[in-house]
């Protein structure tokens, strides 16, 4: 099964993705883990995009979209994929409606996990503190701005996929194990949470 988990930073859609990729015999792509596991290669790229990163800013369209179009075609997505962090924009949709179309696939749903920006920015300073910054990204300041760049850029893909009823709205502040159940509910049904 074909499916993405949608939602703000800090959301919870990794933590999520993974706990599903079993039942689902799905793969997770994780955008972020991708352009990460770059950024620490050291390579010319990495540096390019750890600036990008690390301002809280988005990653040109046509790089995400090439980046996506590879991974969906991998071996390890044959039985399907999670995406995680793409798409963030409506060009992003829209490349990636197309691409799906000319491999004869299709999403099946779109899992958004609905997190106020409060809650967001008090789990991000606790994930700094715990991972003791391991994420360059993950301080206030940066937060602050990938909350400013998911409301102006992101968030507008939502109405691209309501219009075809793949949304399932979902409470990413209840705890972890009832957001899966949530996220399973809305996957047996196709009505729009
Ligand atoms: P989060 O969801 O917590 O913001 P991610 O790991 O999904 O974290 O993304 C981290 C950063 O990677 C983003 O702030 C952005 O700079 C970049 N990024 C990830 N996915 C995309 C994408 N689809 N388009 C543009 N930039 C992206």
């Amino acid at each position: 099964m074909n499916f993405i988990i949608f939602g703000p930073p800090g959301a919870g859609k990794g933590t999520q993705a993974k706990r599903l990729e079993e039942k689902y015999n799905s793969r997770q792509l994780s955008t972020g883990d991708m352009l990460r596991a770059e950024c620490e290669s050291g390579s010319d790229l990495g540096q390019i995009l750890k600036a990008i990163l690390d301002g809280g800013q988005l990653v040109p369209d046509d790089v995400m979209i090439e980046l996506v179009a590879h991974a969906i075609e991998d071996e390890a997505c044959a039985g399907g994929f999670i995406l995680d962090g793409f798409p963030r924009t409506l060009p992003q949709a829209e490349a990636l409606d197309e691409m799906l179309n000319k491999a004869g696939k299709q999403i099946e749903h779109v899992i958004v996990l609905e997190v106020d920006d409060g809650v967001l920015l008090d789990r991000i300073k606790a994930r700094a503190a715990e991972t003791g910054g391991a994420r360059s990204d993950d301080n206030e300041e940066t937060l602050k701005k990938r909350l400013d760049v998911y409301h102006e850029q992101t968030a507008p893909v939502l109405p691209f996929y309501e219009a075809k009823g793949l949304l399932r709205k979902v409470d990413g502040m209840a705890p972890i194990d009832e957001v899966t159940q949530q996220i399973n509910a809305a996957m047996g049904s196709k009505a729009a949470a």
